[in-house]
């Protein structure tokens, strides 16, 4: 059976111009990028290499990238690393009820060393209200941290909006841009955005290598003692093939940016076209306009999520409930609960996230699937 591919926010395969440039670093190239004899400094020389890269596709100095070992970690480093550095200023922060688990989860957990948490609600788009962040900042307030866009139902946030406010407040702007790098062109000057987070493998890198792009003199913490790597603020052995990968894919993200994004919103419109005509009672989630060019999340009413998703996998089909991180999970996703979804409609939410490798006769495939799916059910 042939598989079919819908789950690009989940994961993307590793473009093979990226697994070439990889490939030398696991094989001869072996040096630990810190040691001074040949190996070393050529590895050391890669990495530099790769840095300018992740600097140049969001507008910064390559002394601005600290390499990491996945998105997850770059949120961590960015939110407890400024909050404690930032101790003395004050103890509060300003985030959302969507984001990703890596920055909810790392806010609860300062919460517990005493720091407090404001969640800002979304509307039914999934969009903040600038107004109620305006209205939540206080004297203690050191960093709002708000994605970039969202990993279930695409919306992007007004950044530019949120970095003038943290600029005019004084205030560090950390952004998850996970979802956006590759989907979105982003200048951190521009947007006045201090910190960002990324991992290569959701833009056709490898798995396990992230970068955190820190503004020059913005002061946080390490989360990790050991080594003097990435100037002293990430102990441990660079992972150099994998650094390697993550800069190649980030270049060619941003060279092919315009025929990608264009490919994908077409994928996507016809998607939603042809459900909203050939399949009764659909909702489409997120933002019309302001969303990722691959992502749909559409609730079908009569079926849940996981029925669905298992017909789905039946037929070849890979693609996503709620997002891949509360898959298994009981509860409805919160991101979902969050713009108002009731439960039941929420459990019969399905993500497909579109990619470089999908084409149209994919997406017939997909909505005839769906469709007979739909129908059997209400058959039964
Ligand atoms: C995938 C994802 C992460 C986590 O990245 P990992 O590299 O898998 O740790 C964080 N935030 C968002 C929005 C994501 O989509």
């Amino acid at each position: 059976m042939k598989v079919r591919y819908f789950d690009h926010a989940a994961t993307t395969p590793v473009r093979e111009e990226v697994l070439k440039e990889m490939l030398p670093y696991f094989e001869v190239e072996y040096g630990n990028a810190s040691s001074m004899y040949v190996l070393g400094r050529r590895a050391k020389k890669a990495m530099d290499i790769a840095r300018q890269r992740v600097a140049n596709s969001i507008g910064a100095k390559p002394r601005e990238i600290y390499f990491t070992s996945c998105g997850s970690e770059s949120d961590n480093l960015a939110i407890k690393g400024i909050m404690r550095a930032n101790r003395l200023k004050g103890k509060h922060m300003i985030t959302s009820k969507i984001e990703h688990p890596a920055v909810l989860h790392t806010c609860q957990a300062l919460e517990k060393e005493g720091y407090q948490v404001t969640y800002l609600n979304v509307d039914s788009d999934g969009m903040i209200s600038l107004e109620e962040l305006e209205r939540a900042i206080t004297k203690e307030t050191v960093m709002i941290s708000i994605m970039f866009a969202n990993n279930e139902i695409g919306t992007i946030q007004p950044i530019r909006a949120i970095g003038k406010i943290a600029k005019k407040h004084q205030i560090f702007f950390h952004t998850d841009s996970v979802q956006a790098i590759g989907n979105v062109r982003i200048n951190v000057e521009e947007l006045n955005i201090d910190l960002l987070s990324m991992s290569a493998h959701k833009f056709y890198g490898p798995k396990g290598v992230g970068a955190l792009y820190a503004k020059d003199g913005v002061p946080f913490d390490k989360i990790q003692d050991g080594g003097h790597q990435e100037r002293d603020k990430r102990a441990g052995t660079e992972n150099v093939a994998e650094i390697v990968g993550l800069g190649k894919a980030i270049e060619l993200s941003y060279r092919d940016f315009e025929t990608y994004n264009k490919k994908l919103i077409e994928l996507r419109e016809y998607y939603f076209k042809r459900i909203v005509q050939e399949i009764e009672n659909v909702k489409i989630n997120g933002h019309k306009t302001l969303r990722l060019p691959g992502n749909a999340n559409v609730s079908f009413p009569g079926i849940e999520g996981e029925e669905l998703l298992f017909k789905l996998d039946q037929r070849g089909i890979c693609a996503s409930s709620g997002s891949a991180c509360s898959t298994g999970a009981q509860n409805p996703s919160h991101v979902l609960l969050a713009i108002g979804l009731h439960q039941e409609l929420s459990q019969g939410t399905l993500r497909t996230t579109f990619g470089e490798n999908n084409t149209k006769e994919d997406v017939d495939y997909l909505v005839d699937s769906l469709k007979e799916i739909i129908q059997n059910k209400k058959d039964q």
